[in-house]
């Protein structure tokens, strides 16, 4: 029986974002990392590769797909309460210790990850999130950067069909990898894990490329939301926490920021859960250093405030949440505060429709016409 890396060497095509180097290996620039790959091998990511002078990525498939609130995204400055159509496939260019999605990011290099990968095409993963009334598609749960080919095929259709489009990541970008994304992505999170490059090398990165990505991200008129998950005794002493809402802020206060807490997860089962005291603290770090939209998340009810959507401006409260249920909506049509007009950075619908759904679930297979690859 073919191993999933053996499966998956088969669903590819060859990639766009490489160059030839004078020595005849290949300089992938997918991710930060920029491998530069000799014949036969493959990246830190494990699902690019050289083939015969040609770099191959993945093509063809999705590792699973759900139907999510874009509130668990999470996106609260963009298009709230739509249903947020959403698809991974496999692997990771960094190796965090305490993934949330460790069964698709982590499938190629831990044996106890198994996702079997679903055929799938662009045109079937469009019909589905049209079906399923998705207002966004979002390719997430595993690192989107390194199968960034395959996602803008997706995105073309997408924005063909009238859907807004994202990426959910870790923000370990190039330039190159961006300009790439840049005519067929609306949305960015990246997920800023630390302000001290000693940590970003323990999760398999380094901290460098990533605020790169978020200032170039910002600067390309792509609307980004940033999240660091709070882990107790990793990346929450108050000066790291300030280095890094600064460094935020300073590029520009109006981009949100949430800190999430941690429960006990993949190889981190002993590490303490955050608790709500804890994001209350990090919150008011973030506003300390300037910033406009903080937000607290993984705890519904027990953060006060901070679940809810505000003007900078008067304070009016523009959008409640619990968890990713959105009790009210106030935004104007045109983007604006109702109380004082001012505008609200993000991007608005002319209207609220009523929440889709506050719960994510796996549309059905049948409906999808996905099969497992190579069955
Ligand atoms: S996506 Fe990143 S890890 Fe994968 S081959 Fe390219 S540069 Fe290397």
């Amino acid at each position: 029986m073919a191993t999933l890396a053996e499966v998956l060497a088969g669903a590819t095509r060859e990639g766009i974002l490489y160059d030839v180097l004078p020595d005849g290996r290949l300089r992938c620039y997918a991710c930060g990392h920029r491998c530069p790959l000799p014949e036969g091998a493959a990246g830190v990511c494990k699902v690019r590769f050289n083939r015969g002078g040609r770099l191959l990525v993945p093509w063809g498939y999705v590792g699973g797909v759900q139907c999510d609130p874009i509130e668990k995204k999470p996106f609260f400055h963009a298009y709230p309460g739509a249903l947020a159509y959403s698809f991974g496939m496999l692997g990771c260019d960094l190796h965090c210790s305490y993934c949330q999605n460790w069964v698709t990011s982590q499938a190629l290099r831990d044996p106890a990850a198994v996702a079997p990968p679903l055929e799938a095409s662009p045109e079937n993963l469009v019909r589905d999130a049209l079906r399923h009334r998705a207002r966004v598609l979002v390719s997430t749960y595993n690192e989107p950067l390194i199968t960034s080919e395959w996602a803008v095929a997706v995105f073309k259709e997408a924005r063909a069909a009238g859907l807004a489009t994202a990426f959910v990541s870790n923000g370990n970008g190039t330039p190159r990898v961006l300009d790439y994304l840049r005519p067929w992505i609306d949305l960015y999170k990246v997920d800023l894990k630390s302000f001290d490059d000693r940590h970003y090398r323990q999760l398999g990165g380094r901290l460098a490329p990533i605020l790169d990505s978020i200032r170039q991200l910002h600067a390309m008129d792509v609307w980004l939301e940033l999240v660091t998950l709070l882990v107790p005794g990793f990346n929450d002493s108050h000066d790291e926490l300030s280095r890094l809402t600064a460094f935020v802020a300073g590029v520009s206060p109006d981009i949100p920021w949430h800190v999430t807490a941690f429960h006990a997860d993949y190889k981190m089962g002993e590490t303490e859960n955050t608790t709500p005291e804890m994001l209350l603290a990090a919150a008011q770090i973030g506003r300390d250093n300037g910033l406009r939209h903080v937000y607290a998340g993984n705890l519904p009810g027990q953060v006060g405030a901070l679940e809810d959507t505000r003007c900078a401006t008067c304070g009016c409260v523009l959008v409640s949440r619990f968890g990713y249920h959105v009790r009210s909506y106030a935004v104007t049509a045109g983007g604006r505060c109702p109380a004082c007009a001012s505008p609200v950075p993000g991007r608005w619908s002319d209207h609220f429709d009523t929440q889709l759904t506050s719960r994510p679930f796996v549309p059905r297979r049948n409906k999808l016409e996905l099969r497992v690859l190579n069955s």
